[in-house]
């Protein structure tokens, strides 16, 4: 099928489904005075997790209050029940089954310009480059970026050919997972999962993995990382457990969110039949992989993945012929990925930071509107944008990426790495000429930073 064809192709499935998406979230902690070391020392007892699916719109929790469901008589307070479940209703409640039934979208995809076209696909070649303009391709494919990318990788490591997927089922599966995602959300939403599914092209073409990992690698790793936010409802854990969601009820309060987005890509890749040719078997152990690699996003688990990881680093015994070392790199490859914004470039990182505020920010006005707690980095009256992302760089991002340039000693991580630094630089100087120009900002910023941060990491 000729490039061209395929274009069309994605366009004709995306006008089939309605655009109105809603959304946002991100790390949870709910310690003011550590929250940083907290989040990645957060230890719980976990529930084991099963087989069932979040079937689009047929989900008997769906339909179900939340705030009936297990309420609380001292939760119930000021809080709007219908307020909030209003503002969290997901997408799925929105366009359950539209696209079987066939009804017509409400507002219609025109056409993509021929020269979008041609530009998004020029971009497309240098889709391994770790400078690649996520928002600018964007743009070109006309908010199609996941679709688009995801499409192109799936041809790329010649995925279609080696499963025999149908590709009309893939254009479909595709389109109903970008769709899933709430374009409301200013920072989860499908651009971020283009974003991490393009750096997750960036390391599964790393020397190591490249030359171990198998085409079902591949594909479960592009998979994780198309899916792992989806249907994401733009606050985070916290929030859902608080207002006691029908969602924390239904995962004990344990990984609640990426259980969801995990269990709704489930709900998409059966009823998308994209692997209904696949043996049963085979089935589902892709989905138990899938789930183990979304649940791998979960950031208070951090501490856990990196004290492996860092253990098997230490003895040198990673082995990537095993197969479960193979899947534990895949996991470690999609937290990365999922939380690189910091180490690309300072144009990118920064437009990254600004959506990341705008989603705690706006979290924070919900609660403070329905007098609930404010969650830590979500009150815009205490944090600014430099302390989130300082704090956020270095008890959470700096420590991650020193191991896995420990794993892959390369071009490119040495690159994240000098990223990194510098944009970390730039947020303290902001910081910095912003308390020498008299702004109120906090004096502990720089103090704090240069107190705690670990030896090596100063050194960057
Ligand atoms: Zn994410």
């Amino acid at each position: 099928m000729g490039i061209a064809l395929i274009w069309s192709l994605i366009v004709v499935l995306i006008r089939w489904i309605t655009f109105k998406r809603r959304g946002a979230i991100s790390y949870d902690s709910s310690d003011q005075t550590a929250l940083y070391i907290r989040m990645l020392g957060d230890v719980r007892v976990r529930s084991r997790v099963g087989f069932e699916t979040e079937r689009r719109g047929s989900h008997p929790y769906l339909y179900v209050d939340f705030r009936i469901l297990h309420s609380r008589p001292e939760s119930v307070g000021p809080v709007s029940a219908r307020k909030i479940r209003r503002l969290l209703s997901f997408q799925r409640y929105l366009h359950s089954s539209r696209f079987f039934r066939g009804v017509a979208p409400q507002n219609p995809l025109y056409i993509l310009d021929d020269d979008y076209t041609g530009q998004a696909k020029c971009m497309l070649k240098k889709v391994g480059s770790w400078n690649f303009d996520i928002f600018l391709f964007d743009r070109l494919t006309n908010g199609n970026s996941l679709v688009s990318l995801t499409f192109h990788l799936f041809k790329h490591y010649g995925l279609i050919e080696i499963f025999h997927l149908d590709m009309v089922k893939l254009c479909r599966f595709l389109v109903m997972v970008q769709e899933d995602y709430h374009s409301q959300n200013p920072y989860h939403n499908a651009v971020h999962a283009a974003d991490v599914t393009q750096a997750m092209h960036c390391y599964l073409k790393e020397p190591k993995l490249a030359k171990s990992l198998t085409s079902w690698d591949v594909l479960l790793g592009l998979l994780a990382a198309t899916t792992h936010d989806l249907d994401h409802p733009g606050v985070n854990q916290h929030f859902l457990i608080k207002t006691n969601h029908y969602l924390a009820t239904l995962y004990k309060n344990t990984s609640v969110l990426e259980n969801h987005h995990w269990r709704s890509a489930v709900g998409l890749l059966r009823e998308s039949g994209l692997f209904a040719h696949l043996p049963l078997e085979d089935r589902l152990g892709m989905e138990r992989q899938l789930g183990s690699l979304i649940l791998a996003t979960d950031i208070s688990r951090q501490n856990e993945y990196l004290l492996q990881f860092r253990t098997h680093l230490d003895r040198e015994d990673l082995c990537l012929d095993d197969a479960g070392h193979r899947h534990f790199i895949l996991q470690m490859a999609l937290k990365c990925a999922d939380i690189c914004n910091p180490c690309r470039t300072w144009e990118l990182s920064k437009q990254w930071s600004e959506k990341v505020t705008e989603e705690f920010f706006h979290q924070g006005d919900i609660e403070k509107k329905h007098k609930l707690d404010v969650s830590p980095l979500c009150d815009s009256q205490t944090q600014t944008i430099e302390n989130i992302q300082m704090g956020f760089m270095t008890y959470v991002v700096e420590p991650l990426f020193v191991e896995w340039a420990r794993f892959s000693d390369t071009r490119l991580s040495q690159t994240m790495l000098g990223y990194l630094a510098l944009n970390k630089a730039g947020w303290r100087g902001m910081v910095q000429d912003q308390a020498s120009s008299g702004d109120d900002t906090d004096p502990t910023l720089e103090e704090t930073d240069s107190d705690i941060l670990p030896q090596e990491s100063r050194e960057l």
